[in-house]
């Protein structure tokens, strides 16, 4: 069983750049195709008619069908030995059997030191939350690594050929007032790859780094953004282990650090009035704006609130934020979820009501690999004694949230009741003392007892009330309700060991 790379042509023409490579798969599995790519502005593409760009993909590709990939073309050293790597990552995370290179071996490019020099640096750029933080952070950093181009790549062939017309025009104009040349490169390969293989978490590192091959006569290093924040980085399309084993000995692929949480990333973004005018994470929205609406936007516009730059962005959006949108409807992955967590973990009880909603939502993955995740504390309804002015509510509500932080619990604000409003569920109920401070009755059911000053409270005042209201007292986790950095976290459990994926579950 073969997938076969060959008769590649290369044709120059206007400003463009234009390479075409045929595809035949094993007789009787998938019919023969051909993959283009287009450069603009040409003159930046390496003009050889040849496979290798294709290469990454194909590998990728042929070890998800199960079959080889022969290339008739000799292909350097390098790019046998990045094969084999990819392969066995593939093996290991997604149980593949590793397609085999079979190529002639040929000679690794060389080039002149002076060549090394006047070659450039591209970051591949999509104006997303990741390609801006690590474009920001290259042009902030040291000078020999200063990027010198942008690289965008027009994919999208599910998209209406003018909403991709317009995205790029936005994406040049970002180009122009960050003042870098955009080289843009137009490929119908996710035509090829989307049927058989997933894009977000097994081929785009690949498809993007045969595109840096194909920009390799005027760049010696390109770099693709990372999705993952590094402690979290699990198995996908673009990783730290996966990207850098396509690099050549005239090309550096690299996988850019992950250090900095995803929402850290947009504290820098909307530090930069550019950035922050042409910010673009969501394909759902109409023609150049993010939608507001799906996951992607709801988890953005969060951070946005959090780092109380909404404004600032607003007319990025179709929609306003509305936190009601965030329900158990929405379905997120283990990894961005947890850096909506840790953001809002890190505002603390100021944001609580916040953090109640993303506790709700469903969070789903492959369960490839351990998720380190965030506690969700027992959450207690209140009820507010009749004799509480309405102007003390929400002072109330913080001194209780406060004692209830150190406890290791929290209020659950879809249940804060006057007391003639409450229903017969069983609640916690806040009152004032006689000197003008706050106390509890933690389980006003029970036998009469005098209310519990906040201050005295302690943990086994409550447990009777978790007990009736069926909450895992063991979920209890302290936290500080000013912010805590770093938030608390659920670590891997000694011995983990991963359950069978049974191919179930989302993990876009
Ligand atoms: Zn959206």
């Amino acid at each position: 069983m073969i997938t076969t790379l060959h008769d590649p042509v290369a044709t120059a023409d206007g400003g463009t750049l234009r390479l075409e490579v045929s595809v035949t798969f094993a007789p009787g599995t998938l019919d023969s195709s051909t993959v283009c790519f287009e450069v603009q502005p040409g003159a930046v593409g390496v003009a050889d008619a040849s496979v290798l760009p294709l290469v990454p993909a194909a590998v990728v590709l042929a070890s998800g069908l199960g079959q080889d990939l022969r290339v008739t073309e000799p292909l350097p050293p390098t790019v046998h030995d990045g094969a084999r790597r990819v392969g066995e990552l593939l093996r290991r995370w997604y149980g593949w059997r590793p397609a085999e290179l079979i190529a002639p071996l040929g000679p690794d490019p060389v080039r002149p030191g002076w060549a090394h020099r006047r070659r450039g640096l591209g970051v591949f750029f999509t104006r997303g939350v990741d390609s801006w933080g690590t474009l920001l952070a290259l042009l902030d950093g040291p000078m020999r690594r200063r990027p010198t181009h942008l690289v965008t790549l027009d994919n999208e062939v599910h998209l209406a050929p003018a909403v991709r017309q317009a995205q790029l025009l936005e994406t040049q104009q970002a180009a122009d007032r960050i003042g870098l040349p955009l080289i843009v490169v137009r490929t119908d390969v996710r035509s090829l790859l989307d049927p058989h293989t997933d894009w977000g978490t097994q081929t785009h590192g690949s498809v993007l780094a045969g595109t840096g091959m194909l920009l390799r006569h005027v760049l010696r290093e390109v770099v693709i953004s990372p999705t993952h924040w590094t402690p979290l980085v699990r198995p996908w399309g673009s990783h730290p282990e996966l990207d850098p084993a396509w690099s050549l000995p005239d090309l550096a692929v690299t996988h850019h650090s992950g250090a900095e949480m995803r929402w850290r990333r947009v504290e820098r973004i909307v530090a930069d009035p550019v950035a922050a005018d042409t910010l673009l994470v969501c394909w759902q929205g109409t023609g150049s704006r993010n939608c507001g609406r799906c996951e992607k936007c709801l988890r953005l516009l969060t951070t946005l609130h959090l780092l109380e730059a909404i404004d600032r962005t607003a007319h990025r959006f179709d929609e306003p934020f509305d936190a009601e949108a965030i329900d158990a409807d929405l379905v997120v992955s283990p990894h961005p979820w947890c850096d909506t967590m840790d953001h809002l973990d890190r505002v603390g009880l100021r944001a609580d009501p916040l953090r109640q909603r993303w506790e709700r939502v469903s969070v789903l993955a492959r369960p490839a690999v351990w998720v380190q995740t965030r506690p969700r504390q027992p959450r207690l309804p209140v009820v507010i004694a009749e004799d509480v002015p309405h102007a003390d509510h929400r002072r109330g509500i913080d001194a209780l949230g406060r004692r209830l932080a150190a406890l290791g619990l929290r209020i659950d604000h879809d249940a804060v009741h006057r007391a003639p409003d409450a229903g017969a569920e069983p609640a916690l109920r806040l009152t004032r003392t006689d000197g003008g401070g706050w106390a509890v009755l933690p389980n006003p059911g029970a036998v009469a007892i005098d209310p519990i000053p906040l201050p005295a409270l302690v943990a086994g005042d409550l447990d009777p009330l978790l007990a009736a209201l069926g909450l895992d007292p063991g979920a209890v986790a302290p936290f500080d309700p000013d912010g805590q950095d770093p938030p608390p976290a659920i670590p891997e459990p000694p011995g983990w060991v991963p359950p069978p994926d049974d191919g179930a579950g989302s993990h876009r």
